[in-house]
């Protein structure tokens, strides 16, 4: 029988190893942590899944959370600044926040009890070389730190250098949870974006918080001050952050209770988001692909790195498994082909990510203010917010943010030019953009 090995359980790994199993294909995976150490480290994240990666979930029959208590239909999101305003929306397909240290050794288990192997080791670049002899194919899905050096860089597709933001991300206490459960989005020109949300974790559904940086900021103290050398002056200092910066939120603390939720919820830290090749030839012939954020790093600001690890961890099964049935080898030739169609499944949502990284282009202001004005944009705007391919529809250009508030606003329609890259931004091809979504 086939058998594929997979290196890093994270969710690409496990979604990838999963969707095989459920094929009948043998997955072996080889994780650095196992699953109860995993349960009790640090928060690694607060991620999002969205409806799209929720739907891979259900399939997989991993949809373990979910429901009135966990399901968020609510996002709110706030221009602060001289001139504040925002837009109220709901999703018509929820996403949901789960603590990964929750959600992935809860579906290592998954794999395991479905016949898969885990094996609880760190695979150096050596051993990734032994492993290639045992297994027809071996994938990298170790994450932004492990093993990237044999996937190089691609500078057309990575437009950072450096870190964009500097991260902040906690569990927190004594902040009252917004009900119906929801999101609050702060984007504060000159500072960064305040992301305040709900996570499903061991202690139940707790509030979080992502504050994303820019490098310089007043906000930047939170990612540098360490927590841990004086925790009480931390957590004086988050709140008048928020106070200043995310007054929606701010405005439901409760300084006697405010805080930290534990000593293990919190990160610090920065990255530089990266594109690299997907694949890499091994000195003994054999070659090795990468999945997950090993293949494409995004910032968390648009929420989308795991989304977009999901995608293309269903995108690279559907190539293993055709390539089985046709018995084709898993060459240079297979890697290539694979690699279009995982960055595919990713490529909108980088694009998307590092759009979102600047500073919003007039058009998509003019988007945004409709929204505080029209719930009708407001809804089609937070749906559409979750997914890559609409919201590039939305927003990509002058000409699409025109045409996406002639379907959404109850004026008349106007004929509106097709979707062209944009000056302001990045260039977005047009091929990840989806027409633009109508929410009713
Ligand atoms: C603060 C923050 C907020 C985020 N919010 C969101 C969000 O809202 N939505 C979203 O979609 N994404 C979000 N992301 C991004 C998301 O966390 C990543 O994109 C996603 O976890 C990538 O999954 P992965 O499986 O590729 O890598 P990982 O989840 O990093 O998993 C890699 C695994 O490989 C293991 N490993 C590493 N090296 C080795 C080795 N040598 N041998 C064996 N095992 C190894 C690691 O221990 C780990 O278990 C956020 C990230 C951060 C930091």
């Amino acid at each position: 029988m086939a058998s594929i090995g997979i290196v890093g359980a994270g969710t690409a790994g496990l979604h990838l190893g999963l969707k095989l199993l459920s094929h009948g294909i043998s997955v072996t995976l080889y994780a650095e942590q196992d699953p109860a150490k995993l349960r009790l480290g640090r928060l690694p994240n607060t991620v999002a899944h969205h409806a799209p990666t929720r739907a891979r979930e259900r399939e997989l029959d991993v949809a373990h959370w979910g429901g009135p208590q966990a399901d968020m239909y609510q996002v709110d999101i706030h221009v602060n600044g001289p001139q504040s305003f925002g837009l109220s929306g709901r999703l018509e397909s929820p996403t949901i926040f789960v603590d990964y240290r929750l959600y992935q050794p809860k579906l290592a288990e998954d794999l395991v009890a479905r016949g898969g192997v885990l094996e609880v080791r760190s695979v150096d670049a050596a051993g990734l070389e032994a492993l290639s002899t045992q297994h027809d194919l071996v994938v990298v899905a170790t994450g932004r730190n492990g093993l990237t050096a044999l996937f190089p860089r691609i500078p057309e597709l990575s437009p950072h250098t450096k870190p964009p933001r500097l991260l902040f991300a906690a569990l927190l206490k004594g902040v009252q949870m917004q009900d119906p459960i929801g999101m609050h989005a702060n984007l504060i020109p000159g500072q960064g974006e305040i992301f305040e949300s709900q996570v499903v974790s061991r202690q139940g559904r707790v509030p979080s918080i992502l504050v994303e940086a820019l490098p310089g900021s007043e906000l930047a103290v939170l990612s540098t001050q360490r927590y841990d050398a004086d925790p009480r002056a931390f957590e004086a200092l988050l709140m008048d952050r928020l106070r200043r910066f995310a007054p929606a939120t701010y405005e439901r603390v409760n300084p006697a209770e405010f805080g930290i939720l534990g000593p293990m919820d919190w990160l610090q830290g920065s990255f530089t988001p990266t594109v690299r090749r997907g694949w890499a030839p091994l000195a003994n012939g054999r070659f090795v692909m990468a999945v997950g954020d090993t293949h494409v790093t995004n910032d968390p600001v648009a929420g989308q790195g795991a989304n977009a690890a999901s995608a293309s961890a269903f995108a690279m099964a559907e190539s293993i498994i055709e390539a089985l049935a046709a018995e084709r080898p898993f060459d240079e030739g297979f890697c290539r082909a694979t690699e279009e169609k995982t960055w595919a499944a990713a490529a909108p949502a980088t694009y998307w990510t590092n759009a979102l990284l600047q500073p919003p282009p007039p058009h998509v202001v003019e988007v945004l203010v409709a929204g505080s004005q029209e719930p009708r944009v407001a809804d089609a705007f937070v749906n559409a917010f979750m997914i890559p391919e609409h919201i590039l529809g939305a927003c990509a250009s002058p000409e699409s943010a025109a045409a996406f508030l002639a379907k959404n606003r109850p004026a008349p329609a106007r004929e509106a030019p097709p979707v062209h890259e944009a000056l302001a931004w990045h260039p977005i091809p047009e091929e990840v953009v989806a027409p633009v979504a109508v929410v009713r």
